[in-house]
């Protein structure tokens, strides 16, 4: 398989230009091998780019809306003409298996096929408030704005932003994550090809210095970010504090609440999918499952389903060495704290990929609510099982997490659902699901330390965070006289 890629570049004015004061290599987490290299940009590459779609902007903002999606159908089209090697692409910067790539840039084309539908859901509205006198309130794009994106989803997570910021108006700058920056260079080539005129997308490469100065850049109106919540915490208060607009998603732990009443198979299998899928490296995936009473049966089969899959096979790798060590330290500080190990993924290696970053997968037992890798997101193919008395004991170990981005029950019984759902302290809720992602025009976005700002980052919510409201008052016939307001 070929793995080598040219090097990466910024994007500005719709060309490929070198520029960054540094360069820093891309290793493929499947191999550790070197793939190509990213520029570390700065203040002054920034400058460019939001000259760049400030200038666009001018033109871009005001192409009726209907207009603008002409592209993103054109471009729409392009992805699945390309869905081979735009997946493939993933598969190696990110270390997820082919399928799962697949699927991600399969969820790409979900998110834009949204965006082509926005002509007709933002409509507009008109009132003859008085005699002769028309209010009437639109959507208006903002101006120029960021994205800055994880490592976790190199296609999809991008695409939550693009189509529907640009689709209402909007000039971007994307800030791709360092360790996987290839696909958004795709992204820009692809853009173009679909007609997307000059600087109204841009990248802009980079790490911490990069995200810095798009937080305190007059020229951005408003910055979305995905990553940890850590790095959220810090680009929302800096975003903000500079009187930007800021939604900023953060780090997960989801918890699965497992009843004795699970279908058994249903349940072993969605659990070991959603702690497993992507390597645990989604913001969606299981990491506590909260068993509820008896559920020894279920816990067996869990371990079965969790035997089957395979690095190098049907598991990918984790992104980096330093991820890898991370997470099997949260693995043994368990075990030595009286956690039971009964699927163990440490010093997981593949044959042929012995460089590659590979953990494989965990279950463990008896994890209670105090230690580490029940609290943290360990961000793996790893589930901890704690265990609880009743349904009440299980809703408050979940609402005592600092996030709130999913959270799934697993019963048959609709009463205790609802009753698990009403209280569940989180942004998106599964009954018998084990990755409770909203599909479009749903919105996407977590509770608590899991997202900060007000809106969701996809769907229909996301029209509020990319535009802002004019309100126009006319009068055109002199006959209606004066009254009370004109
Ligand atoms: P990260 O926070 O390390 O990095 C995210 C972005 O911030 C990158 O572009 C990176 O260059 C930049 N960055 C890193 N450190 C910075 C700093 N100190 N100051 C300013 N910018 C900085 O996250 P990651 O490791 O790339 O991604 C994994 C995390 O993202 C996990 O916590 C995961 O849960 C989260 N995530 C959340 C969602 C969600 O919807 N809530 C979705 C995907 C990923």
């Amino acid at each position: 398989m070929e793995t080598k890629y040219p090097e990466v570049k910024n994007y500005i004015s719709g060309s490929f230009t070198k520029n960054g004061h540094k360069t820093m290599d891309v290793l493929c987490p499947l191999d550790g091998k070197v793939i190509s290299t990213v520029p570390l940009s700065g203040k002054a590459d920034l400058d460019e780019a939001v000259r760049s779609a400030a200038e666009a902007y001018q033109k871009w903002s005001l192409v009726p809306i209907k207009e603008r999606v002409q592209v993103f159908y054109n471009y729409k089209t392009l992805l699945e003409k390309n869905l081979t090697e735009l997946s493939e692409l993933t598969h190696i910067e990110n270390g997820k298996t082919f399928e799962e790539a697949k699927a991600e840039v399969e969820k790409s084309i979900e998110l834009t096929e949204f965006a082509c539908s926005l002509p007709q859901l933002i409509g507009g509205e008109l009132l003859e408030v008085s005699a002769g006198v028309e209010c009437r309130i639109e959507h208006k794009p903002i101006g120029v704005v960021a994205s800055i994106a994880p490592f976790n989803f190199p296609h999809m997570v991008p695409h939550w932003t693009i189509p529907n910021s640009i689709a209402l108006g909007n000039c971007m700058i994307l800030k791709p994550s360092e360790h996987v920056p290839i696909s958004s260079n795709r992204i820009a080539e692809m853009l173009k090809e679909a007609g997307l005129p000059d600087g109204v997308f841009n990248v802009v490469n980079g790490d911490r210095e990069i995200v810095e100065a798009i937080c305190d850049h007059p020229g951005i109106a408003a910055v979305s970010f995905v990553g940890s919540t850590k790095v959220a915490k810090i680009v929302y208060k800096r975003a903000t504090s500079n009187l930007k607009r800021c939604v900023a998603l953060g780090g997960a732990k989801n918890h699965l609440i497992v009843l004795p009443d699970a279908h058994p198979e249903m349940t072993a299998n969605n659990v070991a999918a959603s702690m497993s899928g992507c390597a645990g490296q989604r913001c969606m995936a299981a990491s506590a499952m909260v068993g509820v009473g008896e559920v020894d049966g279920i816990i067996e089969m869990i371990v079965e389903e969790a035997k089957k899959i395979l690095p190098g096979k049907n598991l990918g790798s984790v992104i980096t060495k330093e991820a890898k060590e991370r997470i099997e330290k949260y693995i043994s500080e368990a075990e030595k704290q009286g956690a039971k190990i009964l699927v163990d993924g440490r010093s997981a290696s593949v044959e042929g990929s012995e460089g590659g970053f590979y953990v494989g997968p965990t279950v463990i037992d008896f994890v209670t609510p105090d230690m580490a890798i029940a609290k943290e997101e360990v961000f793996g193919p790893v589930i901890s099982i704690i265990r609880a008395k009743d349904i009440d004991e299980a809703i408050k170990i979940e609402n005592s997490s600092e996030y709130g981005n999913a959270a799934s029950v697993f019963t048959q019984s609709g009463a205790a659902a609802r009753y698990i759902m009403d209280r569940a302290s989180a942004g998106m809720i599964g009954v018998n699901i084990g990755v409770p992602v909203p599909r479009e025009p749903f919105s996407f976005g977590g509770w608590n330390e899991s997202k900060f700002g007000v809106c969701d980052i996809t769907g229909k919510s996301s029209i509020e965070f990319w535009t802002q409201l004019k309100k126009t008052t006319t009068k055109w016939n002199p006959e209606a006289k004066k009254n009370w307001m004109s």
